[in-house]
């Protein structure tokens, strides 16, 4: 295991835990990244919180999910929580500490400090997380092809293609050029203005590290910085509407935001163009000015900061693996999940594939209705272009075989369909879930 972060302390656990001699390789004290300030395994370089604990939402699904597979960030965060309302957030040194404490004293892990900077031989889960060490970053490169690894996540906001007002809105492409798999929402020259006010007076958020509000976006603008050039640079622009007919008027409408299918199921839309910086509150309220999406359920909002993260698309398989070369597997936000759950459970299923395959078992597959399951599907398949990081979400489950209207009872049934189908997968495959 390289990388003694979230990811790479699950993906260590989860393999000893099935029988396995782990070698846990950590960087730090001797080469620090620019976030991490300690030299303790886990440690949360940002906020303190888990996110929601409820199971009927989504983090709070993975999390259930976890703790069937045997976590032991969840373990440990239990033991660390302060309180926080309905969200799960820990004494970040306390937790930190009973982590690497419960890693150091694993007889079947060795935990070693010194950075890995080429791709170890035998069986291997890279784990190094967005702060990547540079020589292993340029031997992952290496390795996965050129234009496989990326270095800034330029991440637009991603709704949820049913709370979209399709009323308000149209599907076509540009010009007609090809099948209609855009839609587009229109606005008038006063909602384009009122639109392009807000926008360019909304809140920024602050830089998760130093330099990146300057450094990271020549190639890539956030949509607020290029509406401030003026306001008429969108128009030529993300929200540009020539070659698109509104049928409902027969007419070019003024200006016109495009959403794109961001997965296979046709579930989640991104909005074109529309990478940000700005505040999530911010984005919620600004985006919402747009007609068609004044009820949008925001699953991902925008983001813009320094994260490694590689193609996992084109190179991952959903069981964690390397494509092409099966004994390599990748976890954590270096796969282009986002956040520290989704990063902490990515690596936990890959160190009990990694397992599996030290064993002479078959790596597997988590169902697709499980919340961990549907992020790994969704990283290692997702049709978008431009790839970037993803966050647990109901947006990512198939959808149920009846329809619920009311949002809380579709939830709550997507989340009780997840767990049956953990249950089941784990009774399946004995051995995987704790005793
Ligand atoms: C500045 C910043 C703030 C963030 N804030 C949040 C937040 O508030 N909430 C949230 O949910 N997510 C946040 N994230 C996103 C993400 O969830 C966390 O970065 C999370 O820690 C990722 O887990 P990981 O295990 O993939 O990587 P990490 O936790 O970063 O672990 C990777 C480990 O690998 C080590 N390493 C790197 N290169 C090598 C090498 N070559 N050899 C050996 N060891 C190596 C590192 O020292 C590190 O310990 C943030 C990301 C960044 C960059």
């Amino acid at each position: 295991m390289v990388g003694g972060g979230l990811a790479g302390c699950e993906a260590a656990w989860g393999a000893a835990r099935l029988g396995v001699e782990v070698d846990l390789w950590e960087m730090r004290p001797a080469n620090m990244t620019p976030a991490h300030e300690t030299d303790q395994l886990a440690e949360l370089v940002c906020s303190n919180s888990f996110g929601a604990q409820r199971v009927d939402s989504a983090p709070g699904l993975l999390k259930a999910e976890m703790v069937m597979l045997g976590s032991l960030l969840l373990e440990c965060a239990a033991a660390c929580q302060v309180p926080a309302g309905g969200a799960l957030a820990v004494d970040r040194e306390a937790f930190a500490a009973a982590v690497t404490e419960r890693i150091t004293a694993h007889p079947s892990i060795r935990l070693i400090r010194g950075e890995i900077d080429a791709i170890p031989p035998g069986i291997v889960v890279i784990a190094t997380g967005p702060l990547t060490s540079p020589d292993l970053a340029a031997a992952i490169e290496k390795l996965t092809g050129e234009e496989s690894l990326y270095f800034y996540d330029a991440a637009a906001p991603i709704v949820t293609t049913k709370s979209i007002d399709q009323e308000k809105g149209f599907w076509a492409s540009r010009y007609g050029r090809g099948p209609a798999d855009y839609f587009n929402c229109p606005l008038t020259k006063e909602q384009y203005e009122h639109f392009w006010e807000e926008l360019t007076n909304a809140k920024v958020a602050a830089a998760h590290l130093p330099g990146e509000e300057t450094k990271v976006f020549e190639a890539c603008m956030p949509i607020e910085e290029l509406a401030r050039r003026g306001p008429q640079t969108l128009l030529f622009g993300p929200l540009k509407p020539v070659g698109l007919t509104d049928p409902r008027t027969g007419q070019r409408p003024f200006a016109v935001v495009q959403l794109r299918l961001e997965n296979k199921l046709g579930t989640l839309m991104n909005m074109v163009g529309f990478q940000t910086r700005l505040r999530w509150d911010e984005q919620r309220r600004v985006f919402s000015l747009i007609p068609a999406l004044a009820q949008a359920e925001f699953v991902r909002l925008g983001v813009m900061h320094r994260n490694t993260f590689i193609h996992s698309p084109r190179l991952l398989e959903p069981t964690g693996q390397l494509r092409k070369l099966p004994r390599v597997f990748f976890a954590g936000q270096l796969t282009g999940v986002e956040g520290y759950m989704e990063s902490a459970a990515s690596g936990l299923w890959a160190g009990i594939n990694a397992a599996r395959l030290a064993m002479g078992e078959e790596p597997l597959a988590l169902p697709p209705t499980t919340m961990l399951g549907a992020l790994l599907a969704h990283i290692s398949n997702s049709p978008s272009q431009d790839f970037q990081p993803m966050n647990a979400n109901y947006g990512l489950l198939p959808p149920l075989a009846q329809k619920i209207r009311n949002k809380a009872r579709r939830n709550q049934a997507l989340s009780e369909r997840a767990l049956k189908d953990m249950e089941a997968f784990l009774a399946k495959w004995q051995g995987l879930a704790p005793q």
